[in-house]
């Protein structure tokens, strides 16, 4: 049943203003070429342009019609992007380094992680793990809340916030895991972090661009147009709403691609904003891709629909969001039709 809340799945999805919101957890994060492409279809015969990437390595359609749901599942099913039931999908919250590589164990860790899972007690519904068992940590910055990574040449469960862990082997990983998760939930806990306070990992967010591990791609706003998608092949889903093409190191040249760092895109923020946000006082993608190619080199902004602010809950060096009367910066009033004909306005610029 859709139901009403934060973190919705493919079987339990937020009832929004233009419909359904629906987050897909491909295992092990990684889709193959068949998957996408046929995603891609999905979403099309959905009446979709795009789907997103969360900053939890899932996709999200959104404006999904209620009465479309179950043929969607059925559909998502059919693909191998559904989980049996909503318990499932709900407790296999992992994040995968996208970063793995052939018979280094992330995969097999990673799937024995999802498969003893049930058998874990009953965890608060955003108490998520990592598995960063590639050749360097990737995911320290992600939120998790038990974490396996690399120590040495072996392997170590980590509690989120906790400088130290335990070692553990191939075969003792997963139960040390769900030791440390019973003994989370003795401590009445309700993240990780809470038991760790003053412990922050540095965020580390890799470059898109080609890496040794392949070619990282972003799009703006997170949102990857479907005739790219269904041109990507194989991909790997990463927490820095970027996909990862393994092993490609010359990328086609599809629609919405950004391969540049400098791109001023990744630098700009907006939120859903009107009309498909109920609280939205304005649509705010149109102007922030109005705005991106007059911003700053290594400034941020933030456009909002309303005062919530959840594309960028952080400050941003610039910030415009909606109100009944339109849109103000630092508390002023901005004319829309002078933003238009002088974006540089908002920057201090012209
Ligand atoms: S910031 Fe406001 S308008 Fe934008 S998505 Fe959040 S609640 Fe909706």
């Amino acid at each position: 049943m859709p139901v009403k809340g934060w973190c919705p799945g493919a079987w339990a999805p937020m009832m929004a203003e233009d419909g359904l919101i629906l987050r897909i957890r491909p295992r092990d994060g990684r889709l193959t070429a068949a998957q996408t492409q046929g995603l891609a279809m999905l979403a099309r015969a959905e009446g979709q342009a795009r789907v997103g990437l969360t900053s939890r390595a899932n996709l999200q359609m959104r404006g999904i019609k209620p009465e479309r749901h179950a043929a969607l599942l059925k559909r998502l099913a059919e693909l191998g992007l559904l989980d049996a039931d909503e318990a499932t999908e709900t407790a296999r919250n992992i994040v995968v380094t996208p970063f793995w590589q052939e018979n280094d164990g992330t995969l097999e860790l990673a799937q024995a992680l999802a498969e003893a899972l049930p058998n874990f007690p009953r965890l608060p519904g955003k108490f998520g793990f990592a598995i960063d068992t590639g050749a360097e940590p990737a995911l320290k910055g992600v939120s998790a809340d038990i974490r396996l990574e690399r120590h040495g040449t072996g392997l170590r469960v980590r509690a989120d916030g906790a400088q130290t862990g335990e070692d553990v082997t191939l075969e003792t990983a997963i139960p040390r895991m769900k030791d440390m998760a019973e003994w989370f939930l003795a401590q009445g806990g309700r993240r990780m972090r809470d038991l760790f306070p003053g412990q922050t990992a540095p965020v580390f967010t890799p470059p898109p661009g080609v890496c040794e591990a392949g070619t990282l791609v972003a799009f703006a706003f997170g949102e990857v147009p479907l005739e790219t998608l269904a041109q990507l092949g194989e991909i790997r889903l990463t927490p820095w709403r970027m996909v990862l093409l393994p092993g490609v190191k010359t990328p086609p040249a599809l629609p919405g691609m950004i391969l540049n760092a400098a791109d001023p895109s990744l630098r700009v923020f907006a939120c859903t904003g009107a009309p498909n946000c109920a609280q939205g006082f304005a649509p705010t993608r149109p102007l922030a891709q109005t705005l991106a190619p007059h911003l700053p080199a290594g400034r941020t902004l933030h456009v909002s629909g309303c005062g919530k602010a959840c594309a960028h809950p952080a400050p941003a060096d610039y910030t415009l969001i909606a109100g009944p009367d339109g849109f103000t910066q630092n508390g002023q009033g901005l004319d829309p039709e002078a933003l238009l004909r002088h974006p540089g306005l908002v920057f201090g610029t012209e």
